[in-house]
């Protein structure tokens, strides 16, 4: 269904560079205590489809932020790159990076019950709990 597009982007600093294809119609946003605590705000997410190209990954940081994932940084300018599933090596890369934004679109927002209520977004999207997020991907038992 959902048809994957190619994008590239960058930190902040040009150090890392990162391209492949991206579920670009399906950005995600999360609003969960560590994403904001790690990204100054909701983390927005493209999920890739398929292997991404890294450049500069001697500059690429890694955090393991639970069991099952990591996340990426830049060592020299800070910029959040990614967040990965360890278990499927799928990334969610920052929406920040990337030069071209017209084809991206807000799809569905994450841990919804952890977002302040300070903020909310207009877009019409899907919308999970943390809950809800964990039984959708957790494998039937
Ligand atoms: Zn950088
Ligand atoms: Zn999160």
């Amino acid at each position: 269904m959902s048809t994957a597009q190619s994008l590239s982007g960058q930190c902040l600093c040009g150090t890392v560079k990162i391209s492949g294809e991206f579920k670009a119609a399906h950005v995600g946003a999360c609003h969960c205590d560590m994403c904001r605590r790690w990204a100054g705000g909701p983390f927005m997410v493209v999920e890739s489809a398929g292997e991404l190209q890294l450049d500069g990954g001697a500059a690429i940081g890694r955090y393991a932020s639970s069991d099952w994932a990591e996340r990426g940084f830049c060592n020299n300018c800070g910029s959040v790159l990614f967040y990965r599933l360890t278990g499927n090596n799928t990334h969610f890369v920052s929406t920040g990076l990337f030069a071209d934004q017209s084809n991206l679109a807000l799809d569905h927002q994450t841990f919804i019950d952890e977002k302040p209520p300070w903020y909310s977004f207009a877009n019409k999207t899907r919308d999970l709990t943390g809950e809800e997020l964990f039984a959708a991907f957790a494998p039937p038992e």
